[in-house]
């Protein structure tokens, strides 16, 4: 590594050891195991240098929320067979792309994108890793499936040849206090242990971001998507 890059290294394992005694502490005071909760590193606009310190602290998920700017990162990084997570808001016109080059898509809310990622699969690789996004508080603006959605969208993923159905996705509104999202994502649990003893490979709650991973944790998260706190401010 160049002395130039050295800081920054430097500065993404402090944050990422600040962050893992986070997740130890929340974990603990929960009850629950350490790894009962994985985390995923949300890379989108930081550089390859900065998803290779985290590489080298043994961290091997990744969420992107671009498709070309995916792409060129999973090129160089090939090598280090990470496991890729489509988080993003995903357009029907990116739905072959995105099945044909990640292994996880955490952003599915309607049936037209579960016929196309199904669709566009390739059949040499595993199935794609399918998580149902939820909207929860009802945010017009925001992507994910009212409560009352959730079924239907789940018998369809699950009858699909291609794609396993892993659990559900949540991005609460904005709160300056992380307690205000407690009730939503003791909501999002309940949804979850449902379609768990429906589908039994449904095993992956996903909520929880730096501010309130406390909390998500406490309420039952099993993935937590970090950016800005492991990474620093995106540019
Ligand atoms: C960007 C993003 C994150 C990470 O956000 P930070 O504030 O950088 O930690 C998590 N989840 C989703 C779906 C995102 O788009």
């Amino acid at each position: 590594m160049s002395a130039a890059t050295a800081p920054l290294a430097d500065l993404i394992v402090q944050r990422y050891q600040r962050l893992a005694a986070r997740i130890e502490l929340a974990t603990e005071q929960a009850g629950r195991s350490r790894d009962s909760v994985c985390l995923l590193a949300v890379s989108k606009r930081h550089p390859v240098e900065a998803i290779r310190v985290l590489i080298d602290q043994g961290l091997s998920c990744f969420g992107e929320n671009y498709l070309a700017e995916a792409q060129d990162k999973m090129a160089v990084l090939r090598a280090a067979q990470l496991t890729w997570h489509f988080i993003g808001s995903l357009q029907s016109n990116k739905t072959r792309a995105v099945s044909q080059q990640f292994d996880w898509v955490q952003s599915v809310d309607r049936a037209r994108l579960v016929t196309r990622l199904d669709g566009h699969r390739p059949a040499h690789l595993p199935p794609l890793q399918v998580l149902i996004q939820v909207n929860l508080a009802g945010e017009p603006q925001k992507a994910g499936v009212a409560a009352e959605g959730v079924d239907a969208l789940a018998r369809l993923i699950s009858d699909s040849d291609r794609l396993t159905l892993r659990g559900l996705m949540m991005i609460p509104p904005r709160a300056d206090d992380p307690e205000d999202h407690r009730a939503l994502y003791a909501q999002a649990r309940q949804l979850f242990e449902k379609l768990a003893d429906r589908y039994p490979e449904a095993d992956t709650l996903s909520m929880g971001m730096s501010d309130d991973l406390e909390v998500a944790i406490d309420e039952g998260s099993t993935m937590i998507r970090v950016g800005t706190d492991l990474f620093g401010p995106r540019s």
